[in-house]
């Protein structure tokens, strides 16, 4: 049921769980939902876009390009400027789909604009390599990568900022502090310790900045830990955790999923990569370089 909780335990047929470094979003799909999480990352399905993941794509790559000029050039009209090419990249990448141009342009030029009431952008000193950055540790001894949005130089060291064009949604919060506080542990493990951890939310602008607290990081590493043993557990066996919640209604895999239907075919079988198929999920052919 999509709005109570409950654990079905799934057998797949399928591939056993991959070796790649793990990503916070992989971490935190796993923990939410296991079977989703398989569909994804070990079958390789593919989601359809939406109108809000290209909307973030756009104004992240606008802002990466705001935030690398010069600080006094980075005014609203570049800004402008960044997401109009942006979103000509974007929307070529979704050409044919069933997507809405004007929602996504106008959700995109509402971010764009709150972005500069978050915010003065030529107040921040953004640290060396710090736009994009690619980070690969072990945590813990588990292969980790992430890209961050920035890292820049604050009065009490470095900060790490990541742009949310979402709604600010209460139950993700563990999520998205989990994200910045695994970015915070990989960059301490490269000898780059970052002194605060930062969202700067889109939708409704807003700007909330935390110490990495020791103890949040190691409940962050502890998560990683926990999908990482579950993981291979349920690898092992070929019995993956359905784990249901409000994500079921928004779930892509619904229509294929057993904890939804007692009489799907089982995940991994023709029937129900049929179901998939006939629902507009398509199969990567590629490893990705992270979970
Ligand atoms: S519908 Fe719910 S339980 Fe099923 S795979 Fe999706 S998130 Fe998991």
């Amino acid at each position: 049921m999509a709005g109570s909780r409950k654990t079905v335990e799934v057998r797949v047929d399928g591939a056993p769980a991959p070796g790649r470094p793990w990503s916070a979003t992989a971490i935190g799909q796993f923990h939410d939902c296991p079977l989703r999480y398989w569909w994804q990352k070990v079958e390789r399905w593919e989601t359809p876009s939406t109108t809000a993941l290209v909307v973030g794509r756009a104004v992240h790559g606008a802002l990466e390009h705001l935030l690398a000029l010069p600080p006094d050039e980075r005014v609203p009209a570049r800004g402008d400027e960044f997401l109009a090419r942006s979103l000509t990249d974007e929307l070529a990448l979704v050409e044919g789909q069933e997507l809405d141009e004007t929602e996504i342009r106008e959700g995109a030029a509402a971010a764009m604009s709150a972005y500069w009431q978050t915010e003065v952008p030529a107040d921040i000193e953004v640290a060396p390599d710090g736009l994009e950055r690619r980070v690969d540790a072990d945590l813990r001894g588990l292969p980790f990568l992430g890209h961050i949005d920035r890292i820049a130089v604050s009065d009490v060291g470095l900060r790490v900022t990541d742009y949310k064009t979402g709604a600010a949604k209460p139950r993700f919060w563990w999520g998205y502090w989990r994200q910045q506080l695994l970015y915070a542990a990989a960059l301490q493990q490269l000898d780059e310790p970052a002194a605060e951890v930062e969202l700067l939310y889109l939708k409704e602008p807003r700007q909330v900045t935390r110490p990495v607290y020791p103890a949040a990081v190691r409940r962050a590493l502890d998560d990683l830990e926990i999908a990482h043993e579950e993981r291979d557990r349920m690898a092992t066996v070929g019995v993956w955790e359905a784990r249901t919640g409000p994500l079921c209604n928004y779930c892509d895999f619904r229509n294929a999923c057993p904890a939804q239907r007692s009489n799907c075919p089982p995940p991994g079988s023709p029937e129900s990569n049929e179901i998939l198929i006939k629902a507009g999920l398509t199969r990567r052919e590629s490893e990705p370089s992270s979970e």
